[in-house]
């Protein structure tokens, strides 16, 4: 094994470990943000894979049919179905940012590794990690948002528009 081959593969490693430290801590996000939202009588909205479900169709979490994407790019405000503000606070953009800008460095370096790890010339080691990034930060772009948008609604940050009879009782209840 070349040095460069022992390189290339010390930072396919350090992707995969960083990969996995990342999964656990989105795991455990979810994980806490899904009980939230089970105790504020969430449950009896969608079931989590009902959610994922309209992540991945790139719909509204609280009714599923509203679009959460304008373009490519672009969210819309509001769901065009119910009503639903999606990204109430300025800085939710944020979010998605990290997560493309995460997996297209990623995409990147892995690339480059394998490249390094197989002799290809130095231009192909310029120009495919090149590619790659943009067609990662490109592909993933709009899921980054769904998949956001479902996260924020589970942590309460997105309410429906008209809360329903059975969702006032519960926040008016303690009150008395
Ligand atoms: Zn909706």
């Amino acid at each position: 094994m070349t040095t460069n081959q022992q390189i290339a593969l010390s930072i396919l490693a350090a992707i995969a470990i960083l990969g996995l430290l990342t999964l656990i801590a989105a795991y455990l996000m979810i994980g806490m943000a899904w009980q939230d939202f089970q105790s504020r009588g969430g449950s009896s909205a969608a079931s989590g894979y009902a959610l994922i479900a309209r992540a991945l169709a790139r719909k509204c979490p609280i009714c599923g049919r509203g679009a959460i994407s304008a373009s490519l790019f672009h969210m819309n405000p509001a769901c065009s179905k119910c009503g639903a503000v999606f990204w109430s606070n300025e800085g939710e953009w944020m979010g998605p940012v990290v997560i493309n800008y995460s997996a297209a460095v990623a995409a990147a370096l892995a690339t480059w590794a394998l490249l390094m790890m197989f002799d290809f010339s130095g231009i192909a080691q310029i120009l495919l990690p090149s590619i790659a990034t943009v067609v990662i930060a490109f592909a993933i772009a709009p899921w980054s948002h769904s998949f956001w948008t479902v996260f924020l609604y589970l942590t309460g940050e997105i309410r429906p528009n008209e809360p329903s009879p059975s969702d006032v009782s519960v926040t008016q209840a303690p009150e008395e």
